[in-house]
């Protein structure tokens, strides 16, 4: 049994009520990362397997609408199994639920792990993934994250993956862009890619932008970089 770390569990109002666990751990050092005081903090947080970890989810639904169930803060993928069992266990605890992946999809793209293991354990029709891509270059990728430009790549191949699996854009998996560090010829070259994995896909991309929490805004300025485009919290 996998065991992970989790800094907390709350419900919140976004998909129209879901309840989230935020995990401990990530695979990159976004220099926007709202999460960042307890994503990557070793030894922090409580040590949980996924069974005890379902359950306090699904406690967290308690005499609330609960559409969606998600890991958030650091990297899910990070612990697969841990991630798999977990679904499993929320969804049979949640019957109106879809568990919702919200990945940087390095894993997924470097083939180390298998979304199809999770489809299998969850459902298909039952789980979404949302590929949160950091950039739109590996140039810009390499300058936001602290990661080699070449694992750019390994995003991209996420959703191929997914899209290799049969799965539809906009139903089942959707990619996302943090905007504002890339120029609009960047931009218009992911979407290019996109567009020749699934024609979908352009579609589908939902723009993230940078909030500028207090945090946010420190980290933002130790890594000196700035977003051309974020809002200001509140
Ligand atoms: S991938 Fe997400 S959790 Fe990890 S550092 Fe980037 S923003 Fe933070």
């Amino acid at each position: 049994m996998q065991l992970r770390r989790y800094a907390r569990f709350r419900w919140s109002r976004h998909y129209g009520g879901n309840v989230a666990g935020d995990v401990i751990g990530c695979n990159l050092r976004c220099a926007f990362c709202w999460a960042w005081r307890f994503a990557y903090k070793a030894g922090g947080g409580v040590l949980l397997g996924p069974g005890e970890a379902a359950k306090r989810l699904a406690l967290e639904a308690r005499g609330r609408r609960v559409y969606v169930a998600r890991l958030t803060g650091g990297e899910p993928t990070i612990g697969w199994w841990h991630l798999v069992e977990l679904a499993r266990g929320v969804l049979a605890r949640l019957p109106r639920a879809v568990f919702v992946v919200e990945t940087n999809g390095i894993l997924v793209g470097a083939g180390r792990v298998e979304p199809r293991d999770l489809l299998r354990a969850a459902g298909r029709g039952r789980v979404f993934f949302r590929v949160s891509l950091k950039a739109a270059s590996p140039e810009t990728f390499e300058r936001v994250t602290g990661a080699a430009s070449w694992a750019f790549e390994l995003q991209l191949r996420a959703l191929e993956r997914l899209a290799g699996e049969g799965l539809v854009p906009g139903r089942d998996y959707r990619p996302a862009l943090v905007l504002g560090f890339d120029d609009e010829k960047a931009v218009a070259g992911l979407l290019e890619r996109l567009y020749s994995i699934d024609p979908r896909l352009p579609g589908e991309l939902e723009p993230e932008v940078v909030t500028l929490y207090p945090h946010v805004r420190a980290m933002l300025r130790r890594r000196g970089v700035w977003p051309g485009l974020y809002r200001e919290p509140g």
